[in-house]
């Protein structure tokens, strides 16, 4: 008998009490399977269907033999909690908080991958995970002028780590400040005080990481009296309707191509600039499946004129594919030939769309990372650069 079929039920009660009790209800049918994007991985065998068994058996980092060990915490990392499986399986599993309530152990026992340690450390001392300093969070802002939330103010922009610290990516938040501005929105941010919203840390199983920044939010909406918040990132609106009300952080949210799509009905904007191009939506996993937003994104890319809307065959809507960057995936390494994004971002060349578009600043660290080393002929721009793009001049 191989070293993993020694059963720790020590491990295995623990991973039950952290929240994953659902998996002694799992009958092993392998629907789950169906969907996980890493079966469309060549030479990648992440057994999806085993997780809940090998819970139930004590069979999950039960081996003494460090080799072992660290190749099973390498597996455990694979999911990037994009729910395709979720909404596969019948007896209603969610395989990616079974996940959480297994990487606790190792975020606790210190057993995750070394790029995690570092972004889990960074959340603690800067309350970001890109190990930036929080007095220069909104350094991408300084000549925009844009104000400070004030409880007067309809929305409080809440606008992500990756979009205040990232170079590509403060260009999605320039342009959304830009579109706005434009349309008069009453809104402000808010500010060098913010903090991760902590979503992917805590699927990544850091929970008292998570913990940390969600306490240090609530407390600033608290002061500054922020009750509508209004997300760049799908995961930040994911956490705040989902993970904040356990802590007693009841605001409301919408995302920010939620809003775009009202106010180019209402009106409060039009675009008119002609972009005559072909696009590609891509549905990221947290907006979509997670949340429901499908339509809101395209109904804003269908109102850009000359702007031609294409989608992925048979993978769009809710059988998107994940970008790979959910759950901590966007700190990870993989090697070549076993990217998510890899595979999505050549679905998305091969419509033979001039653009990608996307709405979450993870997918598009992702894909650009994918475009260039695979060296695809196409764009990847959010639908925020896209719009402020159609309203110039
Ligand atoms: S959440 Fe996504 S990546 Fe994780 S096991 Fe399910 S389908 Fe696979
Ligand atoms: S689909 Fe659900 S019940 Fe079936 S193997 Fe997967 S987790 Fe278990």
């Amino acid at each position: 008998m191989g070293d993993l079929l020694i059963p720790d039920f020590e491990i295995r009660d623990l991973i039950l009490e952290y929240g994953s009790k659902e998996a002694l209800k799992c009958y092993q049918c392998g629907m789950c399977a169906a969907l996980c994007p890493w079966y469309q991985v060549d030479g990648v065998d992440f057994l999806v269907y085993q997780l809940a068994q090998n819970i139930k058996l004590g069979a999950v980092l039960n081996s003494e033999d460090k080799d072992v060990i660290a190749h099973e915490v390498t597996e455990l990392y694979r999911c990037v909690g994009c729910d395709a499986c979720y909404d596969q399986c019948p007896r209603g599993l969610n395989i990616a908080d079974m996940l959480r309530a297994v990487r606790r152990i190792m975020v606790e026992s210190e057993s995750v991958p070394g790029p995690l340690r570092t972004t889990i450390s960074s959340l603690y001392s800067n309350g970001n995970p890109l190990s930036q300093p929080p007095e220069k969070r909104t350094d991408w802002a300084k000549d925009l002028d844009l104000p400070a939330f004030q409880p007067e103010m309809e929305y409080a922009w809440f606008t992500c780590c990756t979009v205040d610290y990232d170079p590509r990516c403060q260009k999605i938040a320039q342009a959304t400040a830009e579109i706005l501005k434009r349309a008069g929105v009453s809104f402000g941010i808010l500010g060098n005080e913010q903090s991760c919203c902590g979503e992917a840390i805590r699927k990544a199983g850091a929970e008292k990481a998570f913990k940390q920044v969600a306490e240090s939010n609530i407390k600033l909406f608290e002061k500054t009296g922020a009750k509508k918040l209004l997300t760049t990132s799908p995961h930040c609106l994911n956490s705040f309707k989902k993970d904040y009300p356990e802590l007693d952080g009841n605001c409301q949210v919408i995302h920010m191509t939620q809003l775009f799509a009202r106010l180019i009905e209402q009106g409060e904007i039009t675009p008119k600039k002609e972009l005559n191009k072909r696009v590609v939506y891509h549905d990221p996993c947290t907006l979509g499946r997670q949340n429901n937003i499908y339509e809101e994104p395209r109904q804003v890319l269908k109102n850009i004129p000359g702007l031609e809307l294409v989608e992925i065959p048979e993978f769009n809507h809710e059988n998107s594919v994940c970008c790979g960057g959910g759950s901590g995936g966007l700190w990870l390494e993989w090697p070549k030939g076993e990217r998510l994004a890899d595979v999505r971002a050549k679905q998305a060349a091969d419509t033979g769309a001039q653009i990608l578009a996307v709405a979450c600043p993870y997918c598009l660290t992702m894909f650009e990372d994918s475009v260039k080393t695979m060296n695809l002929d196409i764009q990847v721009l959010d639908v925020a650069e896209l719009l402020a793009e159609s309203l110039e001049p």
